[in-house]
């Protein structure tokens, strides 16, 4: 259901006028695939609260948005309000030097993550370098890398409720599984305090870059994607078992199941949400009848 003219009016003036109409998704997201985003609201802390709650009384849906990295947007495109998180909420917030945490805001991307701890000798998260993201979805995906959990590192998480309340939740409070950070539906990450080492520079750069080659190895990066389509099924790599099923390689429209890595779809170009779509769900039928095993999608799947 779309918003109606007054619904748009006072999401305008509560946004202090940072909200878009009709944006095209392919632009937000790294598949670069997707229909349009009926309003996208590129947030800062001061009116963020009073938006929430307001959406949450007039029933209007609305999805926090990183930086796309883990998401498909369907062809028709997605209604409701995205909310970007920017300004102070895209940025380090505090460094507490004594004892070795920063608060990070949820919409940084990890990238600058990646710079600041390299120039200032902060070790511990060189491990998801490369990994496409900001602090807010690599927490809402508890995202993974070489063994390791973006959750080990959380210590605290500032979240505004449904109702529009900032609630500082500890790390006693936070639940982290594969994959996943529990959180009640409708609850927006707004920063983080992540807990680091104290490291050389030189250690920390020399780790990063070590990170990075892996990756460029082992993955397509020279392609659009969103990652990793499926999670691991317990004690496998859904990678392989795409591979075995002998689709590497293979290509719906502009879509392609990754011939290096079978568990990337990537947009070879001009791709739709349809194509990649089908790709997915033609993995999923041919690995359950050669295997038995049902691939559990990673990816976030989201629109019309
Ligand atoms: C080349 C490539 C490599 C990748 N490598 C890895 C990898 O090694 N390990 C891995 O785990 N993932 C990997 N990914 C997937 C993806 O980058 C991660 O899942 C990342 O953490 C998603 O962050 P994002 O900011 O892009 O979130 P988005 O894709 O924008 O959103 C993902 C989910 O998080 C939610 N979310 C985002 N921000 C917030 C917030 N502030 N509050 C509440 N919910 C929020 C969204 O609503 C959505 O449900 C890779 C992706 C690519 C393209």
């Amino acid at each position: 259901m779309e918003m109606d003219k007054r619904q748009k009016k006072d999401l305008e003036r509560l946004s202090g006028g940072r909200i878009g109409f009709d944006c095209p998704m392919a632009q937000y997201t790294t598949l670069r695939v997707g229909g349009k985003g009926e309003a996208l609201y590129k947030a800062d802390y001061d009116e963020l609260q009073r938006v929430i709650a307001y959406l949450n009384k007039e029933g209007i849906p609305y999805f926090p948005l990183g930086r796309g990295s883990n998401l498909l947007i369907k062809d028709k495109g997605i209604s409701g309000l995205l909310i970007l998180l920017t300004g102070s909420l895209a940025a380090i917030e505090q460094e507490r030097r004594n004892d070795l945490t920063i608060l990070a805001g949820a919409g940084l991307p990890l990238v600058d993550l990646m710079t600041h701890c390299r120039a200032s000798g902060l070790g511990g998260l060189e491990c998801y370098a490369g990994i496409p993201g900001t602090v807010g979805g690599a927490i809402a995906m508890n995202a993974g890398a070489f063994g390791k959990e973006f959750g080990s590192r959380v210590m605290e998480v500032h979240i505004i409720t449904p109702e529009g309340n900032l609630e500082i939740r500890d790390r006693t409070q936070l639940r982290f599984t594969y994959r996943h950070f529990e959180m009640e539906k409708g609850a927006v990450i707004i920063r983080a305090r992540l807990k680091l080492d104290k490291e050389s520079k030189e250690i920390v750069a020399k780790r990063i870059a070590d990170y990075l080659k892996r990756r460029k190895q082992s993955q397509p990066l020279e392609y659009p994607s969103a990652g990793s389509v499926f999670k691991n099924p317990p004690d496998e790599y859904a990678g392989r078992l795409i591979e075995n099923a002998g689709l590497k390689g293979k290509r719906i429209g502009g879509a392609m199941i990754s011939d290096k890595h079978g568990n990337f779809i990537v947009n070879t170009g001009g791709a739709r949400a349809k194509d990649i779509l089908d790709l997915l769900y033609l993995a999923q039928a041919e690995v359950k009848k050669g295997t038995g095993i049902e691939l559990e999608p990673e990816i976030k799947i989201i629109g019309d």
